[in-house]
């Protein structure tokens, strides 16, 4: 048996509900698949609306003790998940990579990024604060309490198959919710391996359902007209996003979006230039360019357009693209055909409008979804690549003379998660960080993310924060009380 079979042997295929995997009421399975290789790794089950409305069965069962049960206790079964979700590191960095191609490297960075969520909000479960105060006629007293949100149902995409999960799990049941996860249909085994975990850890069943299946709007319909549901926490595009809150209207549910974004990361003519090239290889190429984060639009001064150009172009040029399992590979594959004939079209109709490809472009012939790593040069502001996500590994540079003509470009885009800024001046830093239209500004530096910081979008790019203090109050409501004395 190969190393992959046996750990694909060690992660349950069932649908996970109630402490267990189960099958599907209808019996059906689907597939899923090696992005290096395009065959399939295993199947697992395919949940339907049936499958669904069980699952939600026990998470209201289950969420009136959970909710009761002291925050110390939810504290300490969330540190035992972090615990050994660290103790499997290598198991869940491989199963991330087999599932989604990303490099052994990457996932685990994934990994040691995802479990913290749960290290930082068993952190935050025993500080859920209320108040206490006189009110300002002197007559009586407001006391204000919070109360965990309900059910909550979470969706989740295939770029980032732990951290995306971990992030609203750890959340929610630190505030005293139980959850729902449907993962993307790509990569559903790092969840349900996530859930053995979690019932290793000692999380009481019925708290946490898995429910993997290959029609999403199928299993989120009915869950979302189902007055049980308290909540919907969703990550994925823009589009779906939309979706999701207007069915989310009818019963008037909470709802957190982390949707689509299309940063920009701006280099002005007084950064340090190595330093950009640095930060714009992690910022442009983690995770093989598949993050929300990642920089979509290099917008770089004039002055130090071709310098900057010329350094990125030679460290791109030198990565390797292979399998995320083989040492030496420092680009996996995209996650499908349809993802990279995506890049394929937006690089295409970028050259066509008159952009330059220092390296790269097109996608590398052979098995599995690769695409080769791209610089492009002088990309017209209206060719698509400017105005769509890209979602893989290519570099679109644009150039810019005055600092107004940085932040108007930098904020023309309906999307406004991540932007990045270089700069040595610090009043610059403190000044376009505050014009730019952003959940999250790095100043000098290409990876933002942080568990303990507020991760999110404005504008087209999302509602509420994940991780940080703000991440838990997501699932909390407020309560006030007034107390005449
Ligand atoms: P997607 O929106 O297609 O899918 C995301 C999830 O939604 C998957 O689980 C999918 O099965 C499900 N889904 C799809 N259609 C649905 C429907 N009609 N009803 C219910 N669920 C449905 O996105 P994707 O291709 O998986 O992920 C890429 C997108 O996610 C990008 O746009 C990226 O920017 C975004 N993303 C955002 C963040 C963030 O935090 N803002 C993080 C990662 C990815």
């Amino acid at each position: 048996m190969s190393q992959f079979d046996e750990l694909l042997a060690a992660v349950p295929t069932g649908l996970w509900i109630d402490g267990s995997p189960v099958a599907a009421v209808r019996g059906d399975t689907f597939a899923v698949h090696d992005p290096a290789t395009g065959t399939v790794l295993t199947e697992v089950a395919d949940a339907t609306a049936e499958d669904a409305l069980r699952a939600l069965d026990t998470a209201s069962r289950a969420q009136r003790e959970w909710a009761a049960t002291a925050p110390r206790e939810r504290a300490e079964i969330l540190r035992a998940a972090w615990q050994l979700v660290t103790d499997r590191a290598e198991d869940f960095a491989l199963l991330m990579t087999l599932e989604m191609g990303k490099t052994l490297a990457e996932s685990r960075g994934e990994v040691a990024y995802g479990a913290e969520f749960l290290r930082w909000f068993s952190e935050e479960a025993p500080r859920i604060q209320g108040r206490y105060t006189t009110a300002p006629s002197g007559n009586g007293r407001i006391l204000v309490t919070k109360a965990p949100v309900g059910p909550c149902l979470a969706i989740t995409p295939w770029n980032f198959p732990l951290a995306m999960g971990t992030r609203k799990i750890g959340p929610a049941l630190a505030a005293g919710c139980t959850m729902l996860v449907k993962p993307a249909s790509e990569t559903p085994l790092t969840m349900l391996l996530l859930a053995r975990v979690f019932a290793d850890a000692g999380l009481p069943a019925g708290v946490l359902s898995v429910l993997p299946t290959s029609d999403a709007a199928a299993v989120s319909g009915p869950l979302l007209a189902d007055p049980r549901l308290r909540k919907v926490t969703f990550t994925g595009s823009t589009g779906v996003g939309k979706t999701l809150l207007e069915q989310s209207a009818g019963q008037v549910l909470r709802t957190s979006m982390e949707l689509g974004g299309n940063a920009p990361f701006v280099v002005f003519d007084d950064a340090d230039v190595d330093a950009a090239v640095e930060g714009a290889m992690a910022a442009k190429m983690r995770n093989g360019g598949e993050a929300c984060t990642a920089a979509n639009r290099l917008i770089v001064a004039n002055a130090v357009r071709e310098e900057f150009t010329a350094k990125l172009t030679d460290r791109i040029a030198a990565l390797t693209v292979g399998p995320g399992y083989r040492d030496g590979s420092d680009i996996g594959p995209l996650i499908n055909e349809k993802q990279r004939t995506s890049v394929t079209d937006l690089v295409d109709d970028a050259v066509a409008a008159g952009a330059r490809i220092r390296t790269g472009g097109g996608p590398v012939d052979g098995p599995g979804w690769f695409y080769r790593p791209t610089v492009l040069d002088n990309v017209p502001a209206d060719a698509r690549i400017v105005a769509e996500e890209i979602f893989g590994p290519v570099a679109a540079i644009t150039g810019f003379d005055t600092e107004d003509e940085a932040v108007a470009a930098a904020n023309g885009t309906e999307f406004g998660l991540a932007a990045y800024i270089y700069t040595r001046s610090l009043d610059r830093s403190l000044r376009v960080a505050d014009a730019l239209e952003a959940g999250m500004v790095g100043v000098n530096r290409g990876v933002i993310s942080d568990p303990a910081a507020p991760f999110g979008g404005v504008k087209q790019s999302g509602l509420g924060s994940e991780g940080g203090t703000e991440g838990i109050e997501e699932y909390l409501e407020t309560k006030y009380v007034a107390l005449e004395l």
